[in-house]
């Protein structure tokens, strides 16, 4: 290698189930390229097009980076700043949040964050500084996946102990239901599920390349999927796939599910879900001859009763036993726990006293426009004007004077023209850290490829010196970096320090597949698997999962979907130009017959409106939706659209059965032909 070339191994740590190995490449001290690891058991030598595009362009794009802390001097909203240093930044955050402490009370601290990084120091350590403040943590997960998360603890006692990837080569069948790797998970969809030696059967409402791919794909109607697993174990049962012995020995409320199967006949599942009957019948079979993994994605739970429905699913493997052998088992997400790291210790669980309850991001905008509820906003890792629902009435309320918002991010987002102050993050490249996958059961490095852009700090040095300027004087509010990183490699019991961590990239937990729940025993009351909840009836759900489905759009209503774009990551890269360009212009996918039935063809101009909002866009023809149903992909940036808003503008921010979490698949929309004559854009759509 030529003496002025260096190559850096890090890890990605977007919200991605791959968590690729990446290789920096620097010329004379500058970094020259971002690819994928050839090395990489997981990346294979290759990126994602919109981290490739992304890392390689406005990551490292001065232009588009915020490099220096900034104070408002225009309208809120209006993007109107002025650089001042670092300390004049955080002795003003500091000031006025001591001020609203003991004026009104920490919890009028509003403390919103989530997936802007998901390094384990970057997503969790700055939560030991709001600990100790006693802020109101605004629930990250109900954005996204909560009401799964409480499903699975009603069953299993975990949601973050999942199957290991690995095994994959003893599984006789893989069930993918409600994810889209050809875009959540690239390389799992381009590898993983490509050369896994069992058959592969999709569930999903939109035929996404993944579901191209497999032997089998199940289309049923957006809300239907609760109803879809009744009938799946209706046949189960019925064809004696039922694993008595494990059943018997290893669950309880066999007694209470077994009666409501009855009804459930592939028949019935046609007539509540659409799947043809013969198509439930065929996956019942594979799937219950197993061994079996079944791989929940979090589309499925984002429903209005995302938990029955998750529940509901999580029965499969508990009646059929594939649990606790190779080949067999379920994955939600996999926590750290499972390879022995402390999520707790790094973000300070044990810090500070007691805390105010947590809110929805659901209520973020009823919350911030109540003064006596919110004083101060403080976000970090998240966009939320565009990514939270009600975003008309959110900017709104962002507008208010009295509401001192600090900003917390790597590029000027929507979020950050609404701030009083922002202070510049560094981008992954820029600090060291450790990205945990929540597929595979891997442990990476993140290393600093160069010094930050412009004055740039990690998240980490951000809110140990406004611990500082704060008075906190509690040591784990100050501890480094490289201190927290070794604690954890050390509890971890890899046989790796950073050093040795860093010249390697990513690290197996073991050398051999885990079996997940291999001693069967689970967390739960129990110690067995709950397919009937005296907890989750203690908590005003039924005992048992019930096989209902939502109810489908009226009145030529569509049920409207905004999946992950393949060129977006939730609210990353939409200001990247090279991704902006694949992007084109925001377009909503109708079935060819429902845009017939409204007299619209390919390219035309609609306007989508609810009792929310209405928001133009062109329509694009596809019979990979099913009929009823429209999608628009989520992530964009409403002010980088000419309708200044995304498709959040349609969101009510209803929440689903469980965990006060997202229903988002359950948005409904009326769809019609935009009036020119009104002007254009969002503002002069037709009445409806
Ligand atoms: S977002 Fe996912 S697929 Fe893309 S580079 Fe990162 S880890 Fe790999």
């Amino acid at each position: 290698m030529a003496a002025d070339r260096e190559v850096v191994l890090t890890t990605c740590p977007r919200d991605c189930y791959d968590a690729c190995g990446i290789r920096v490449v620097k010329r004379n001290g500058a970094i020259t390229a971002v690819r994928g690891d050839p090395a990489h058991a997981v990346a294979r030598g290759w990126l994602c097009p919109k981290c490739a595009t992304g890392y390689n362009g406005s990551w490292r794009d001065e232009t588009k980076r915020l490099t220096r802390p900034l104070r408002r001097s225009g309208k809120k909203g209006s993007g109107s700043f002025t650089p001042v240093t670092w300390d004049a930044a955080l002795d003003e955050v500091a000031l006025r949040l001591k001020q609203t402490v003991a004026a009104t009370g920490a919890h009028t601290v509003l403390n919103t964050h989530y997936s802007g990084t998901m390094s384990l120091l970057g997503y969790h350590f700055p939560m030991r500084f709001f600990n100790r403040l006693g802020a109101t943590e605004v629930d990250p997960d109900t954005i996204c996946n909560k009401a799964g998360h409480v499903a699975l603890e009603y069953v299993y006692g975990t949601s973050t102990d999942g199957f290991d990837p690995r095994t994959a080569k003893d599984a006789a069948c893989i069930l993918v239901w409600g994810a889209n790797p050809s875009t959540s998970a690239p390389h799992a969809h381009r590898h993983w599920l490509a050369e896994a030696p069992g058959q592969v059967i999709v569930v999903d409402p939109i035929r996404t390349p993944t579901a191209e791919k497999a032997a089998l794909h199940l289309q049923p109607f957006p809300g239907s999927d609760a109803a879809l697993a009744f009938a799946l174990m209706h046949v189960i049962h019925r064809e004696r796939l039922v694993d008595d012995e494990f059943v018997h020995a290893h669950t309880v409320g066999w007694e209470d599910l077994a009666p409501l199967l009855t009804e459930c006949t592939p028949e019935w599942g046609e007539s509540v879900t659409g799947v043809p009957a013969d198509q439930i019948v065929a996956a019942a079979r594979i799937y219950g001859r197993g061994p079996s993994l079944l791989w929940l994605g979090q589309g499925l739970q984002r429903q209005r009763t995302g938990g029955n429905v998750m529940r509901a699913c999580a029965l499969l493997p508990a009646i059929t036993g594939n649990l606790g052998k190779p080949g067999a088992g379920f994955l939600y997400l996999n926590g750290g726990a499972n390879r022995r790291i402390d999520e707790g210790y790094v973000m300070g669980s044990r810090v500070g006293g007691a805390r105010p309850p947590s809110i929805s991001q659901m209520e973020m905008a009823d919350h911030l426009e109540d003064p006596k509820r919110s004083q101060a906003l403080m976000c970090w890792n998240i966009n939320i004007a565009a990514s939270n629902p009600q975003q008309k009435r959110l900017h709104k309320a962002l507008e208010r004077e009295d509401l001192f918002t600090v900003v917390v991010d790597v590029f000027p987002t929507d979020t950050t023209d609404f701030a009083d102050i922002i202070l510049p993050a560094a981008s992954f490249l820029e600090f060291d850290d450790l990205v945990v996958s929540y597929f595979n059961l891997t442990v990476g490095a993140q290393v600093k490829a160069t010094e930050p852009m412009g004055e740039c700090l990690p998240n980490t040095e951000i809110f140990r010196r406004l611990a500082m300027k704060m008075d906190f004087t509690e040591p784990e509010l100050h501890e480094s970096d490289a201190d927290v990183i070794e604690t954890v490699l050390r509890e971890a019991q890899i046989g790796e320090d950073f050093r040795s961590l860093a010249t390697k990239g990513t690290v197996f937990f073991s050398s051999e597949p885990v079996i997940q729940f291999a001693g069967l025993e689970f967390p739960t009351p129990s110690g067995r698997v709950e397919m009937a909840s005296a907890r989750a009836e203690a908590d005003g759900f039924p005992r048992v999962p019930h096989p209902t489905a939502d109810a489908r759009p009226a009145n030529n209503a569509l049920r409207l979907l905004s999946p992950a774009s393949s060129w977006l990551m939730n609210d990353s890269f939409a200001n990247d130009p090279g991704v902006a360009k694949r992007l084109g212009p925001v377009r909503v996918s109708l079935h060819p017959a429902d845009a017939a039935a409204r007299g619209l063809a390919e390219g035309d101009e609609v306007v989508l409106s609810n009792d929310t909002g209405r928001l133009s866009m062109k329509v694009s023809l596809s019979d990979a939706i099913p009929r009823g149903v429209a999608v628009s992909p989520k992530g964009r940036w409403p002010k980088l659209e000419e309708t200044d808003g995304n498709v959040n503008r349609l969101n009510p921010g209803e929440q689903s059965d469980m965990g006060r979490s997202t229903a988002v698949h359950g948005v409904e929309v009326m769809i019609a032909r935009l009036d020119h004559s009104r002007g254009p854009g969002e503002k002069s759509a037709p009445t409806l």
